[in-house]
């Protein structure tokens, strides 16, 4: 089933070069990769070069002493975050990790038993089922609120379980752009707590954030290890910093979680045994040397506003994104997947929203070149009139 899964995503992949070869590239909108086409800022750029003409080679390539990586780098990681969110993190609470998708494989590696169950709201990131199946967990699906799509609470309250270990949120959202309001996070919290007490168990909430700094019109991301003690975050550069090919993020594990210090020994251990070894230690360099460095916002919020409001006009309906570089668009006819075929006619590639357990919907990926969205308008048009 995974290589299948897996085969489908390369397929569309392959399906873009070949339309590109065919066309050539300027004819294709391929909407389907989250692959940041901002450059990394030059700082990040400086700061290799610097970094690799200044430093001793053997230990800027070597292994970490510890695999949660180095110690100055964690504690720049801390101080940054405590100035930015008034937490009080230190070196301990920060393990540096080969992007999200490693630090989450290393969280659910040091959390899970077999048979524990992990929540997801969807629409979700549809490896977090993946992730959970590496260590035996079992993903347990809250149904999509089509509407705001915020997590609907009264679902995931029935849902919670004694086998329930950890509840995963990602916001700003892949693929919708939404982000979960405060007042939802407190309720979230709340019902957790309770839960929590109900069955005398730790339920972890894990926070799965490779878009934060990407909000646009002043939109707040709440920092969720305020709302809810056994919080545990997922941070990466990839999207951030233009870097997802580095491989370089973190998990944040405060001391207010529940065995943090065991917590944080097993994640250690697990960064090692899953074969990561240690994050690229390069990388932890460089961006502990950018921490105040950021992606252009303004090219992605450009791109939104012109797919946004282009769609709209050809008579599509989708919510307005307040973060990350995705559009959820819902689709006219019930099989997205044919739709999806249909807008292929026209070079057009999106990714269903069943990838993301949320049939009916298409997702586009904003995080092209601003000619392939006025160029693809037309197309959509086209496309639109064969529905509207
Ligand atoms: N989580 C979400 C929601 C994502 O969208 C992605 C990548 O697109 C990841 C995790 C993995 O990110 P990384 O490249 O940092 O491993």
């Amino acid at each position: 089933g995974m290589v299948a899964n897996s085969s489908a995503i390369r397929a569309m992949f392959e399906e873009g070069n070949r339309l590109a070869s065919l066309y050539g590239a300027e004819n294709v909108y391929d909407f389907s990769l989250g692959n940041p086409n901002v450059p990394a800022p030059e700082a990040v750029k400086k700061a290799i070069v610097e970094l690799v003409e200044g430093e001793d080679p053997i230990a800027l390539h070597g292994y970490t002493n510890s695999n949660s990586g180095y110690p100055e780098v964690r504690q720049a990681v801390a101080d940054s975050l405590n100035e930015r969110f008034g937490t009080s993190f230190g070196e301990r609470n920060i393990i540096m990790t080969v992007g999200a998708a490693g630090g989450l494989n290393v969280i659910f590696k040091t959390l899970l038993n077999p048979g524990d169950e992990v929540i997801a709201f969807a629409p979700y990131f549809g490896e977090y089922r993946s992730y959970t199946n590496n260590y035996d967990g079992v993903l347990v699906e809250i149904s999509p609120d089509t509407e705001t799509f915020q997590p609907r609470l009264q679902e995931f309250e029935q849902k919670i379980t004694p086998k329930t270990k950890a509840v995963i949120v990602n916001t700003p959202n892949n693929p919708t752009g939404v982000v979960y309001s405060e007042a939802t996070i407190q309720k979230m919290a709340a019902i957790m707590e309770a839960k929590q007490k109900e069955y005398g168990t730790d339920i972890y909430l894990i926070s799965d954030e490779p878009y934060r700094e990407l909000v646009y019109d002043g939109a707040e991301v709440p920092y969720l290890t305020k709302y809810y003690d056994n919080t545990i975050v997922g941070y990466s550069y990839s999207k951030s910093l233009s870097l997802p090919g580095e491989r370089i993020g973190y998990l944040v594990i405060p001391d207010e979680v529940t065995d943090s210090e065991e917590v944080q020994s097993a994640a250690n251990v697990a960064t090692r045994i899953l074969g990561f070894v240690n994050a690229p230690t390069l990388q932890q360099k460089v961006v502990a040397k950018c921490l105040n460095e950021k992606t252009d916002i303004s090219f992605y919020n450009r791109n939104r506003e012109a797919l946004y409001e282009g769609l709209k006009e050809c008579g599509f309906t989708c919510i307005k994104p307040e973060g990350a570089f995705y559009l959820f668009v819902k689709s006219p006819i019930e099989d997205e997947k044919e739709f999806c075929a249909a807008a292929k006619k026209y070079n057009i590639l999106m990714v269903p929203g069943s990838s993301f357990a949320c049939p009916g919907y298409v997702r586009l990926a904003y995080c092209v070149a601003h000619e392939t969205i006025v160029n693809s308008l037309p197309k959509f048009k086209e496309l639109a009139k064969e529905y509207f």
